[in-house]
């Protein structure tokens, strides 16, 4: 006998989340260009100094875990890259509050891993007439590599360095340097980095969120985070009419129409499987305990607008730009290929002692 139910008629919120990630990789790309102009106007003797944009600290994962480190430890925000930092925090606090929801909503690496996705599923289903997963036995040690990889920063960073070694560090040359390093290592790329992007891309038209799933340990620990989220997708399995629709939307192969709650380190919040979901009130983001409802449009607005709010923080409170001066991106620039990566805090100060004499304006 068919069952009756009432339609959900809630309009879908993937306009609105493209709209965002879309925004989301402009700045970044601004953020790139303006970065460009400034390392051009380093290397040409003579030139006005165009600005550093301070976002570009956001591409600096490791600097601000260790910010944060920092933070822990003494209460102070490191001034080398406080951008950065706030950065970090204001990601750390989307995810928690929204589980997970940088990956789907801001995150630009997110945005093109699930653009490739979206081509190479269509082409896919084209050809073999359904999606590619892999087999769990394959699926399952692959995921675990991102959680490798995040370990071995938690364990470099918070048991293998002392705090004042992850002082020595922040305040290193090299660490100062980083922003620049980061430039050229993809201005000069190498024919190994070069292989293995391109083979990450291939691989993501094939096995969708391939980066995302199983080697990105940013979202390994916002996976890890999202545990803790007060907010979850949660169905009703009353008037769930058992369609299965939302778990063939959920890109991250989540069998939402099998759990009352997702709980799931690979859930980000992305609301693919509400979209979906042809009955009124049974698949609905709600707050832990309370299981009061949250609507999608204040899923979207609460991303953008902590975010923002953090950033402003920042702003608002000094901590945004280092105070680095543009002489001294100068010098760090010229002298970029000595500062190399140290791995024990006697290398940091001999390196620190070696750069800062090397470094310094005659
Ligand atoms: S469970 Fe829903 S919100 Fe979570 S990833 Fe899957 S489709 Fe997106
Ligand atoms: S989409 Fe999922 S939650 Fe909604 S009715 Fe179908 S199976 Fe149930």
């Amino acid at each position: 006998m068919k069952r009756e139910f009432i339609r959900n008629t809630g309009k879908p919120i993937q306009g609105y989340r493209f709209l965002i990630q879309l925004s989301f990789l402009l700045l970044c790309i601004w953020i790139g260009i303006e970065f460009y102009l400034f390392i051009s106007s380093l290397n040409k003797i003579g030139a006005d100094y165009f600005n550093r944009p301070a976002g570009v600290e956001g591409f600096l994962p490791i600097s601000a875990l260790m910010s944060l480190y920092y933070f822990f430890m003494t209460g102070e925000i490191h001034p080398v890259h406080p951008a950065g930092f706030f950065i970090f925090i204001a990601i750390l606090t989307v995810s928690f509050i929204y589980s997970k929801s940088f990956c789907s909503w801001l995150c630009p690496i997110g945005f093109i891993s699930e653009t490739i996705g979206d081509f190479g599923e269509k082409v896919i289903k084209k050809i073999f007439k359904r999606k590619i997963k892999l087999p769990s036995y394959i699926d399952y040690p692959l995921r675990s590599l991102k959680y490798l990889l995040l370990g071995f920063f938690i364990y470099a960073i918070f048991f293998a360095m002392s705090a004042s070694a992850v002082k020595l560090f922040l305040d290193s040359e090299y660490n100062k340097a980083a922003d620049l390093k980061m430039y050229y290592f993809f201005a000069n790329i190498s024919q190994f980095s070069l292989i293995v992007i391109s083979s990450l891309f291939v691989l993501s038209i094939f096995i969708r969120n391939f980066w995302c799933r199983y080697l990105c340990p940013y979202g390994a620990l916002l996976g890890l985070i999202s545990f803790f989220s007060p907010t979850k997708i949660k169905r009703n399995p009353v008037s769930c009419i058992d369609c299965g629709l939302c778990a063939k939307a959920c890109p991250s192969f989540i069998k939402v129409d099998k759990v009352k709650t997702v709980i799931s380190d690979e859930c980000s919040m992305c609301l693919s499987c509400i979209d979906v979901c042809p009955v009124k009130d049974t698949l609905d983001v709600k707050v832990n305990f309370t299981k009061k409802k949250i609507s999608k449009k204040v899923v979207a607005f609460g991303v953008v607008a902590i975010y923002i709010a953090i950033i402003s923080i920042a702003m608002i409170s000094g901590n945004w730009k280092n105070k680095i001066s543009k002489e001294e991106y100068s010098i760090l620039n010229k002298n970029i290929n000595i500062l190399t990566h140290p791995t024990s805090t006697a290398e940091i100060r001999k390196m620190n002692e070696l750069s800062s004499s090397s470094i310094k304006p005659k």
